[in-house]
């Protein structure tokens, strides 16, 4: 042991401590909670250093990095998408992620990200909603009723006031879980038998389907004046779910140009077609919603700042919850150089015991 025994310690928030730090901050408070957060960090945009992320794809699915940094810290996430994985028992988005000191290159935090990136992604898209969906936004129908739903339902509750549900999915038994799972939350909760039934009356209409092509759960005869759309489920190149000719009549909201361009909705318009940046609309630099009648469209595919507000809001909790282990994650010999002198001494160890 020496003065610099802990710097090896890195805290790690798995999945049961996510899921203890969500109930014991309360599913709502942690979404607005986190909303803030990111608000915050889109006020400074500017600040960070943005990149497309690195996507591996494959005829399955997708493998993606999505880094950035603010200067001060630096954060990552590794997420997959592969929308048959549900067949075989598994989830099609799992994520982990790491928040680093810029200064010196060491974690400070190792999280799960599968249940963050739900609220991160439910967070996003509620803020989105707050600043471009009309001020009195009631009823909102839910396309696409599997992982994401109940959390984007939640997080438009805590932060846009949504109280009315429609809720449509190919899998009946997918709404059905939906229903059931948010029954109790206050909502007037209706399960709808096709996603024309579920838009008849919606102020905001969200497509969360997986499907790995380009899909139409919307067309055009669908969307009336003043919705509002938050089109999260088309996030990858080849994964759309929304027709053209809504995208043409709507004003389009990203989170980072370059990269909704090759994964977003967008990917059907040519590549200069204007769209308006969100973080813009938050700061105060641009007007959100034009008029009652405009169609707005938050073509959602999640950015890389908005992993970053989850993990430094993650971490802000960890001391107040202890939520988290001690990982033994980096190698931190007595003297600094010396790495191969720690092995030598640990095999001497082994050899006395
Ligand atoms: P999931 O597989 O758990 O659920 C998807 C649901 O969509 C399933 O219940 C499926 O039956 C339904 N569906 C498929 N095609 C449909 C159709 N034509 N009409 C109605 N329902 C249909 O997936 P999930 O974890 O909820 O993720 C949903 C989507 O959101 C995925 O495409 C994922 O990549 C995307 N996603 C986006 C972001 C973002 O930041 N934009 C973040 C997380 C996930």
């Amino acid at each position: 042991m020496t003065a610099h025994s802990n710097l090896n310690i890195v805290p790690f928030v798995s999945v049961d401590h996510m899921m203890r730090l969500v109930l014991k901050v309360g599913i709502e408070t942690f979404l607005t909670e986190l909303a803030a957060v990111i608000e915050d960090d889109f006020r400074r945009w500017e600040q960070f250093d943005k990149t497309p992320r690195i996507a591996s794809h494959s005829k399955e699915g997708v493998i993606e990095l999505m880094p950035t940094s603010d200067g001060t810290l630096y954060g990552f996430k590794y997420v997959n998408g592969h929308p048959k994985n549900t067949k075989e028992g598994r989830q099609t988005v799992t994520a982990f992620g790491v928040l680093s000191d810029v200064g010196n290159g060491y974690p400070m935090l190792l999280s799960e990200m599968t249940i963050l990136t739900a609220l991160r992604t439910a967070a996003m898209s509620a803020v989105a909603a707050k600043h471009l969906a009309r001020a009195n936004a009631k009823t909102m129908a839910i396309i696409g009723n599997g992982a994401q739903s109940e959390f984007q339902a939640l997080a438009f509750k805590a932060i846009v006031g949504v109280s009315e549900l429609r809720l449509f999915d190919i899998d009946p038994s997918a709404t059905e879980r939906c229903a059931r799972n948010l029954a109790g939350n206050g909502f007037a909760i209706k399960s709808c038998s096709s996603s024309q039934e579920a838009v008849e009356g919606a102020d905001i209409i969200t497509t969360v389907t997986a499907d790995k092509q380009y899909a139409t759960i919307l067309s055009d005869n669908m969307v009336g004046p003043g919705v509002h759309i938050n089109a999260v489920g088309g996030d990858c190149p080849g994964k759309t779910e929304l027709h053209k000719d809504i995208l043409l009549r709507s004003d389009i909201f990203v989170e980072y140009p370059p990269q909704t361009r090759i994964e977003g909705e967008i990917q059907q318009l040519d590549a200069d077609y204007p769209v308006k940046e969100l973080w813009e609309v938050i700061a105060g630099k641009r007007e959100g919603r034009q008029s009652e009648r405009t169609i707005t469209l938050f073509d959602s595919v999640g950015f890389a700042i908005e992993d970053f507000s989850a993990l430094r809001y993650v971490r802000s909790k960890l001391q107040e919850t202890g939520l988290y282990v001690d990982l033994d994650l980096l190698a931190d010999p007595d003297e600094p150089r010396d790495l191969y002198g720690m092995l030598l001494r640990c095999e001497a160890k082994l050899g006395e015991a």
